[in-house]
């Protein structure tokens, strides 16, 4: 089931309501940029007023997506699972005076619009530098990790150094 393109949080916090469904994910150009995306994410969300009397939109929000892994740049597939925790805010002000455990959503007029919604928190969720969790794929898209290189580095770059100190002090005139 695919999601309406735009939604009132405030009057879906309001009726208690579901937002369950489908979101395509090609139409998230922010996300395309760093990611290679395709199918949809997944959204289970619910909509509520808590005790204080916040309203919010919490649950979670899945898609697979994939990266260039920073270690060998081949692609690292991940399944992102982006935890959803919003209070509904009307201007900046009212961030201060959300509690810890909600994010601010502002929605200062009538509606905001899904994939805008959906695409924030899944650019949250990303890794900040990622790469596949097994090394031994990055090995095997030609990546050597250093301290491997450095078992054949030692001899050119301390002996080296040190021969020339040598020389230097060779080549000094003796008083
Ligand atoms: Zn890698």
């Amino acid at each position: 089931m695919y999601l309406p393109k735009k939604i009132n949080p405030w009057q879906l916090a309001s009726e208690q309501r579901q937002l369950v469904g489908e979101v395509t994910l090609n139409v998230m150009t922010r996300l395309a940029v760093l990611n290679r995306i395709e199918g949809s994410a997944t959204v289970a969300l619910v909509a509520g007023v808590d005790n204080n009397g916040v309203c919010y939109i919490k649950g979670e929000i899945k898609a697979d997506i994939a990266l260039d892994c920073q270690r060998c740049f081949g692609l690292v597939h991940l399944s992102l699972v982006a935890k959803v925790a919003l209070g509904l805010i009307h201007c900046e002000a009212e961030a201060k005076k959300l509690p810890d455990r909600y994010e601010p959503l502002l929605v200062s007029g009538g509606g905001i619009t899904i994939t805008d919604l959906v695409e924030d928190e899944l650019l949250l969720a990303l890794p900040q530098i990622p790469s596949h969790l097994d090394l031994l794929e990055c090995e095997s898209n030609g990546y050597v990790e250093f301290y491997k290189k450095d078992i054949l580095i030692p001899y050119e770059a301390y002996l080296q150094p040190f021969a020339a100190l040598i020389s230097i002090k060779d080549t000094q005139p003796i008083d």
